[in-house]
C-alpha cells in the first residue's frame, strides 16, 4: 500500500535556482493520493470543535472544500488581491520568492468564530500568518491550522507560534 509522501513529486529548481518544488498535482491526479490527503488531513480535525474552515487561494481551496464538505462547515476563501467582490479586508506579507495580497470578505467570519485553516503546504508560513490576522481582524479565533505539507527548513511554525499547528507530511 503506498504512503501519501509517494505520490508527492519533488522538482528541483522550480520556480527558482536552489528550491526544490513539492508538487502536489502529482498526489491529485491520482484517485488514492487524492483519496489519503483528504482522509489524513480530516482525521486531524476529529474531536476539533470549530465553525468554519478558511483556505487561500487556489491549493487551500483544493484540500478544505471536501473537509468542510464532508464535516458539514461552511468554507471561506480567502483570495489575491482584487477577486473578491463585496467589501474587503487585506494584508500584505513576504512570500519565499516575492510578495503577495490576501484579502478576505469583512462578512466572512463572524465574531467569536472559531475557525480551522487548511493550505497545501507551508514553507515561509508568510501566506497562513497573514490569515491568522486577517481573521482575528475580523473576530474570529484560530483553533487549528492544517497542511497536507511542511518544509520544516524554512521555519514557517516560527511565524504561527501559539497555534495549533500540524502537517501530514513534513520534509527537512
Ligand atoms: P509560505 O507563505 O508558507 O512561504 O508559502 C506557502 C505557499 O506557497 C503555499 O500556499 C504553497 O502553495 C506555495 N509554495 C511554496 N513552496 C511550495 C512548494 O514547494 N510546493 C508547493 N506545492 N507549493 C509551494
Amino acid at each position: 500500500m503506498k504512503k501519501i509522501e509517494d505520490y508527492v513529486r519533488s522538482i528541483p529548481d522550480f520556480p527558482e535556482p536552489g528550491i526544490i518544488f513539492r508538487d502536489v498535482t502529482s498526489v491529485l491526479q491520482s484517485k488514492d493520493g487524492l483519496k489519503l490527503a483528504i482522509d489524513q488531513m480530516q482525521a486531524l480535525l476529529k474531536d476539533v470543535e470549530f465553525d468554519v474552515i478558511a483556505g487561500p487561494e487556489s491549493r487551500g481551496f483544493i484540500f478544505g472544500v471536501p473537509i468542510a464538505y464532508n464535516l458539514n462547515k461552511a468554507f471561506i476563501p480567502v483570495r489575491k488581491k482584487g477577486k473578491l467582490p463585496c467589501e474587503t479586508v487585506s494584508m500584505e506579507y513576504d512570500l519565499e520568492y516575492g510578495k503577495a495580497v490576501i484579502e478576505m470578505h469583512k462578512d466572512a467570519i463572524k465574531p467569536g468564530q472559531k475557525v480551522v485553516i487548511i493550505d497545501d503546504l507551508i514553507a515561509t508560513g508568510g501566506t497562513i500568518e497573514a490569515i491568522t490576522k486577517l481573521i482575528e481582524e475580523l473576530g474570529g479565533e484560530v483553533i487549528k491550522i492544517i497542511f497536507l505539507m511542511e518544509l520544516k527548513g524554512l521555519n514557517g511554525r516560527a511565524k504561527l507560534q501559539g497555534y495549533d499547528v500540524e502537517a501530514v507530511i513534513k520534509y527537512e
